[in-house]
């Protein structure tokens, strides 16, 4: 599969993804030891393309990635000489999943956000640190999340500086794992596997058996997908977010083997941001899978009867008054 963002081969199948998955950011026998350096305190050290690289795999320890990302930023004046290795940015491993030892990384293996970056320096990294896929630049507080809170408010989105912020999250249940990519500079990066717990209490009770799911608020369609793999006969994706609901699709794509669906309908528009349901796409298999881009309070026009609606808000705004607007659409809600 083609990345419909860059055209290359950022998008790996999952089946792909999950076989390498444990030893992918592993040290091989020969990888050296972690360096043990104080991430908080000043980082004086100048490490270059091949600092700490090992001779056998290839792959680096995080730390000597962002001490080469780091004395880059210093050589460009952004970054006094006293700055530390956490000051550098935010690292997401394109891959993302928990692991218990610091990543050694490989070629195009890490997404860093970061607060202070102009467009030169950042081509720069790129060149200069082979590990880094991207560099986004995250505009307004660490705390506001990136998307839009409701259809009311303003989009806010991180600006991708260089390179393909295609990343995916391994979305990782007691019934199955999911690659669910996305676009990092435009949705909501997501740390919270509580929300995944929460899946796998309504399969674990039989919710998911047969049932038909909406997924209100779906972003790139985590939860709801994960319905579909967890039993649902049915699953409505909604989002009033297009980036978003174009990543659910992507993954619906991504993910069919493991799915056992195959995409049947798709179209596209151009509104950023939806009001009146439109259906985007549709596939069928082991379960049938709707995919709308509208606002969840007009969702009622196009969604009714429902056994389950997921409802999982931005961390700012109160579930219960989108509960209530669900009432319509489904027997049960699931505050996420
Ligand atoms: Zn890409
Ligand atoms: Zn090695």
């Amino acid at each position: 599969m083609k990345c419909p963002a860059c055209g290359g081969d950022c998008i790996l199948k999952p089946e792909k993804v999950l076989d390498e998955l444990y030893s992918m950011y592993a040290p091989c026998g020969s990888c050296e030891l972690d360096p043990m350096y104080n991430k908080s305190a000043p980082f004086y050290e100048r490490l270059h393309t091949d600092s700490g690289r090992c001779r056998k795999c290839g792959k680096r320890h995080l730390d000597s990635v962002i001490g080469n990302v780091l004395t880059i930023l210093k050589d460009s004046g952004l970054f006094p000489d006293d700055a530390s290795l956490r000051e550098a940015g935010t690292p997401l491993i394109v891959f993302g999943y928990q692991i218990p030892y610091p990543p050694r990384l490989f070629r195009k293996s890490l997404v860093l956000i970061m607060d202070s970056i102009t467009k030169e320096t950042a081509d720069a990294v790129m060149s200069g640190v082979p590990e880094i896929k991207a560099v986004i630049k995250r505009t307004g507080s660490p705390s506001r999340s990136i998307g839009i809170l409701d259809t009311d408010s303003k989009p806010h989105t991180y600006e991708l500086v260089s390179g393909c912020d295609m990343r995916c999250d391994v979305a990782s249940s007691v019934f199955g794992e999911l690659c669910i990519y996305k676009n990092q500079a435009k949705v909501h990066i997501e740390f919270n596997n509580t929300k995944i717990r929460k899946i796998e209490g309504l399969y674990i009770n039989g919710d998911l058996d047969n049932a038909v799911v909406v997924d209100g608020l779906c972003g790139p369609g985590t939860l709801g997908l994960l319905c579909a793999l967890g039993g649902a006969r049915k699953v409505i994706l909604n989002d009033a977010w297009l980036p978003a609901v174009q990543n659910a699709i992507l993954n619906i794509r991504a993910n069919s083997d493991l799915l056992g669906v195959k995409i049947e309908f798709e179209t596209d528009h151009d509104k950023l941001i939806g009001d009146e349901p439109v259906l985007l796409a549709r596939a069928n298999g082991n379960s049938e899978i709707l995919v709308y881009h509208g606002d969840i309070r007009e969702l009622g026009k196009a969604v009714k009867d429902c056994d389950l609606c997921l409802i999982d808000t931005f961390p700012s705004v109160d579930p219960a008054d989108h509960a209530c607007l669900c009432r319509d659409i489904a027997k049960k809600i699931v505050i996420i």
